[in-house]
């Protein structure tokens, strides 16, 4: 059972294709791995049955040699995508138990390429949050702990259970989605690969919508060159979502091994705060001298901008989210609570289903979105995010082909440690959210660890609709870091 659930995509679709075991005994052994790991919460809904259904049918397909390029593959579904048939509730109370009648295009297109599901995975509440504790399921538990220390980590957030799972050989790869840091913080806490897709990459139809000039789907994966696999399936041209790019996908794998020789690394001044752990720090250089080491040229470059991305995403992105979150009304679907009224029908269900962050999200995006405030804030905040896509677009326009940060300001903190302030939680985005407030692809690879054992990451940004570069670089500071797995405790 072991070997079957710590391989890679890659190996396994390789042992699949010569038939050294089927999808089904691949599917049964991850399904075992879950029911072994229900303390860290991180399925939320575990769907054997259907994933059974699912490894026969493309055993049948595979033996016909008919396959797909993820055949056979068990992965897990943040609970914010929309699959038929099987509940999906963003992890709200007020979706209660909503079982959607059409499928994600994202989701769609992995079972077209033959991918199984496992079951829906944890995540912060609407994936508002960075720790996974503002699910209605209750928080997930990180694979790793500090050594010597049985205190339970968060595995970031939100996609807190696609990072859980994955590095803890719960299922081969997950969906993610990342609006201000969502896929790569997480990553980076858990030692697994996330890649947040360029803006228009990946097609938004059918997953619950947060921020919807940010949000984004992408892959966690334990290696670079399986989030390239998951990547090319994930991608695409959608009809259903305006936003998506109609734009060849490349095959990101192709990219894996290329050389890196000549390229421009950045390194932002910005990034450099103050009081920034030695750690980071130490990590950070580390990353720069094995790119340089693979023929890249290091050059120091400006991002003005940076101290203005958070304070500017935490107006854009609630205003979205409250405009968005309109629609739950107790009518349509999800959680109903009465009241003598339509009105207090309204008030009693929102009341009841959305829990404290969305709440304190809805009510910063309805003042900042007012009469009255909208030009203070809300357009002020889209001026400066387009002084931020500038900063990045004169970064590139010199010749830059990515820039390399750290991925997070820390390594996982304890269940319960922050929130107290808000905004505590909200600076584990300091490095994250410029990158979707200029719509840009970023990856986080496991990097190193700090002195107490923890997975750090470092963040390679790219250039508009050049993930492959990233996937190039990515490998590089994989094999130069090696590939880290928590040891097993539950
Ligand atoms: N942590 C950020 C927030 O709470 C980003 C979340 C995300 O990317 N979905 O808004």
């Amino acid at each position: 059972m072991t070997d079957l659930t710590s391989m890679t995509i890659a190996e396994a679709k390789a042992g699949l294709a010569n038939k050294s075991f089927t999808s089904l005994e691949l599917t049964d052994a991850h399904l075992a791995a879950i029911e072994a790991a229900r303390s860290l919460n991180a399925f939320i809904l575990e769907t054997p049955d259907h994933a059974r259904a699912m490894a026969r049918a493309i055993d049948a397909r595979i033996a016909k040699g008919e396959g797909g390029p993820l055949a056979g593959i068990p992965l897990g579904i943040k609970d914010l995508f929309a699959t038929k048939d099987v509940r999906t509730t963003a992890c709200s109370k007020i979706l209660g138990n909503f079982v959607p009648p059409y499928e994600s295009t994202v989701t769609s297109q992995l079972w077209r390429d033959g991918a199984v599901m496992l079951g829906k995975l944890n995540n912060d509440e609407f994936a508002m949050g960075s720790s996974n504790e503002t699910s209605r399921f209750g928080p997930v538990v990180n694979p790793w702990r500090r050594e010597g220390s049985n205190t339970s980590l968060v595995p970031g957030g939100s996609s807190g259970g696609s990072a859980s799972a994955v590095a803890a050989q719960l299922c081969m790869g997950a969906t993610a989605t990342d609006t201000g840091g969502s896929i790569r913080q997480p990553a980076a806490f858990t030692a697994t690969v996330g890649v947040k897709p360029t803006y228009g990459r990946c097609s938004r139809w059918g997953i619950v919508a947060f921020a919807s000039s940010l949000d984004q789907a992408g892959p966690i994966a334990r290696t670079v060159r399986d989030s390239a696999i998951l990547m090319r399936s994930m991608a695409g041209h959608d009809p259903k979502d305006t936003t998506s790019v109609d734009r060849a996908v490349p095959d990101y794998e192709a990219a894996i091994g290329k050389s890196v020789k000549g390229m421009k690394i950045g390194i932002p001044k910005e990034y450099r705060l103050d009081g920034m752990p030695a750690e980071i720090e130490k990590l950070w250089s580390e990353g720069a001298a094995w790119l340089k080491a693979a023929g890249a040229e290091l050059v120091e470059v400006s991002l003005p901008h940076t101290k203005y991305a958070l304070p500017a995403y935490y107006i854009v992105a609630p205003a979205e989210a409250s405009s968005n979150l309109a629609r739950y009304d107790g009518v349509r679907y999800g959680l109903r609570v009465p009241g003598r009224s339509i009105g207090e029908l309204y008030e009693n269900t929102r009341a009841e289903g959305f829990g404290d962050e969305v709440r304190r999200r809805v009510m910063i995006g309805t003042y900042v979105l007012s009469a009255g405030y909208y030009d203070a804030y809300y357009l002020r905040a889209q001026k400066v995010r387009t002084l931020i896509k500038k900063d990045f677009e004169d970064c590139f326009a010199k010749g830059v082909n990515a820039i390399l940060t750290p991925a997070t300001p820390s390594a996982a903190f304890g269940v319960g440690e922050k929130g107290a302030d808000p905004v505590e939680m909200y600076l584990n985005d300091i490095f994250t959210v410029t990158v979707n407030m200029a719509g840009l692809p970023g990856i986080a690879v496991p990097a190193g660890k700090d002195a107490q054992g923890l997975p750090l990451g470092l963040q390679l940004i790219g250039r508009p609709f050049d993930e492959e570069t990233l996937f190039s670089l990515g490998e590089v500071v994989e094999q130069a870091a090696g590939r880290f797995t928590p040891p097993r405790w539950w």
